[in-house]
């Protein structure tokens, strides 16, 4: 990944994101990640350690494109697995695909995307080549209703492989779905942003989904204080 230049007050707001003015996050908050994590260790549910996975990406994309496990499968045009870099040291986690990821077959390439896309470039990001993204629902569900319990547990194994695979350096869970279902929690967005959590050994940072912020453009500032800290999360990792 190319070093992330120094940010201008312009590049924010290029973004159409609001300059967040917050300081960076204490020391403490980064404490348990001062030395490199050790390589990922997948956590194992029951749920997970009854499914065998391929054990290569092409196979496992193969496996996705094919999958039947949920109901979803049922409603698809394809299946969405990932876009940009398996072996960058970000990685952003969504929701589900919508209406344009589905026809497309890539995550974030609509209206949530593009800003997605401004947000990165403000970070100095590039989206091909600094970053992966992936879902935790690898099909779209009808009408872009919210995902349901089952289709997330359904699903998990292959997000689950995918960071195994990827080894990243900072997760960033963009919306509730992400984050509840990577840290497995119920807790909201709000009090789960500004932390640094923990998957698998990997420093996680939460914030608020881009088709959020599109409803909700008062946020856009905190979000953008979210991706900062996700980047000083990162220099911290080395
Ligand atoms: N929203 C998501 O969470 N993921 C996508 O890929 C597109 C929109």
């Amino acid at each position: 990944m190319a070093p992330a230049p120094a940010l201008t007050p312009a590049e924010p707001e290029a973004a159409g994101i609001e300059p967040a003015s917050a300081p960076m996050a204490e020391a403490s908050l980064f404490a348990e990640f001062a030395d490199n994590p050790s390589p990922v260790a997948i956590p194992d549910t029951p749920s997970s350690a009854a499914v065998a996975l391929p054990a290569d990406w092409d196979n496992l994309r193969a496996e996705v494109a094919a999958c039947q496990r949920c109901r979803l499968c049922e409603t698809r045009t394809q299946t969405v697995f990932a876009r940009g870099n398996p072996q960058a040291r970000w990685l952003f986690v969504g929701e589900a695909p919508g209406e344009q990821e589905d026809l497309q077959g890539l995550p974030f390439v609509g209206p949530a995307g593009k800003l997605l896309d401004n947000m990165l470039a403000a970070l100095g990001l590039d989206r091909e080549q600094d970053v992966y993204i992936a879902n935790v629902l690898k099909c779209r569900p009808p009408r872009n209703r919210n995902p349901q319990g089952d289709e997330i547990l359904a699903c998990q194994p292959y997000l689950r492989q995918q960071i195994a695979w990827q080894q990243p350096a900072v997760i960033v869970a963009l919306g509730r779905f992400a984050a509840q279902t990577l840290l497995d929690t119920e807790a909201s967005i709000g009090s789960l942003r500004s932390k640094v959590h923990e998957y698998a050994g990997v420093p996680l940072v939460v914030s608020y989904h881009p088709a959020y912020l599109l409803r909700t453009l008062p946020d856009k500032a905190k979000a953008w204080q979210d991706l900062l800290f996700a980047r000083e999360v990162m220099r911290r990792q080395g």
